[in-house]
């Protein structure tokens, strides 16, 4: 199989949204007027991001909803991506559910593959993700109502979808440094595997949150980067945190015994500083918690109140009583990151 039937049989599909596709030496897209263009890129390479051995369609599903997910960081709606792929060999038995891994998802988000590259070299896959947000917006300085990671204000309540830490959980099981029951291992692995882009609620959210990014590094380090463009601190209150660990809530002789046998920092570095979620962390004024409310509902995706946005720079944890926890007691390898930044 050559370069080109590889490509006709695998990734050459109808594009009603794109003026032109897959075939030409540039795939065309009509600009919307009133629209702009939100537009990410994001690579995962084989041993680095991912391992090489990998179910194929999970694999197909996830490079896409990497990108997917920095849309929706932007409430941007998906319209269309471009496929890079270097393989090792033209293998049908991978490149089928590669393809349906990914064609699926792409196919859920209405987001049409309009073109890429095809090379052989290691295992690697780079995906361009093309979305659309209305130019007319509330966003200070710039046109736009995309979500950003600036602008949020102090006294912001801090929010996040979803769970947290399965993914980072299920590495470490697949590492083989922390033993879970089979069931509770497959759920998180689903979640590494096969992360949900938040598309729907970064949408609802346009006009409610003030700040936005994925959690793709770790909520700690992905929070610091919307303190670090908004020029805020923020507290984090841990207690509201730790239940959503998904294999912790479901536990089953309950969220002691998981503490007992994995560890409560176990939990809490998944949770605080585990990568690999893509869940949405955001900020919106508590005037508006009955609007987040609502946009969570609308997209059926849960959401938590965890914190606030403070004027002091820097990261303050807290615990159940409202104190202060030292950081280098969670021993989070990426703290260093968020450390508290000298005050203007
Ligand atoms: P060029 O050499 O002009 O860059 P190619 O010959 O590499 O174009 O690709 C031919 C067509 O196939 C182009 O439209 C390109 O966008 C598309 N294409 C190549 N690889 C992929 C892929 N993995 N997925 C989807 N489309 C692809
Ligand atoms: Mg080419």
């Amino acid at each position: 199989m050559g370069e080109f039937d590889l490509i006709r049989r695998f990734f050459t599909r109808p594009t009603p949204r794109a003026v032109l596709g897959v075939g030409d030496d540039c795939a065309l897209l009509q600009s919307a007027p009133g629209m702009q263009m939100a537009i990410s890129t994001d690579m995962l390479v084989a041993g680095r991001h991912f391992f090489a051995d990998t179910d194929p369609q999970r694999l197909g599903h996830k490079c896409l909803a990497v990108n997917l997910s920095d849309l929706a960081a932007c409430g941007a709606r998906p319209l269309a991506f471009t496929l890079a792929l270097a393989l090792p060999q033209a293998d049908e038995a991978w490149l089928a559910p590669f393809a349906k891994g990914l064609l699926q998802l792409a196919d859920a988000h209405g987001c049409e593959l309009i073109g890429g590259d095809t090379t052989r070299g290691p295992l690697t896959m780079c995906i361009t993700v093309f979305g659309e947000v209305p130019a007319r917006g509330a966003v200070p300085l710039l046109p736009t109502s995309a979500l950003l990671r600036s602008g949020a204000r102090v006294g912001d309540d801090i929010y996040v979808s979803g769970t947290l830490g399965d993914a980072a959980l299920a590495l470490r099981a697949l590492q083989g440094t922390v033993a879970l029951p089979t069931d509770l291992l497959n759920a998180a692995r689903a979640r590494l595997e096969q992360p949900t882009a938040r598309v729907a609620l970064g949408q609802a959210l346009r006009g409610v949150a003030t700040a936005c990014a994925d959690v793709s590094d770790g909520l700690l380090g992905d929070l610091g980067h919307i303190l670090e463009r908004s020029g805020l601190g923020a507290q984090i209150e841990v207690e509201r945190t730790l239940p959503l660990l998904a294999a912790r809530a479901n536990f089953a002789d309950g969220a002691a015994q998981f503490d007992a046998q994995l560890g409560r920092d176990t939990a809490l570095q998944c949770v605080l500083a585990g990568g690999d979620d893509y869940e949405l962390v955001f900020c919106a004024p508590p005037t508006e918690r009955e609007a987040v409310a609502q946009a969570a509902l609308q997209s059926a995706t849960p959401v938590t109140r965890i914190g606030t946005m403070r004027a002091e720079r820097g990261l303050l944890l807290l615990d159940s009583q409202g104190r202060a926890i030292a950081p280098e007691s969670l021993e989070l390898a990426s703290f260093d990151h968020f450390a508290a930044a000298p005050g203007p």
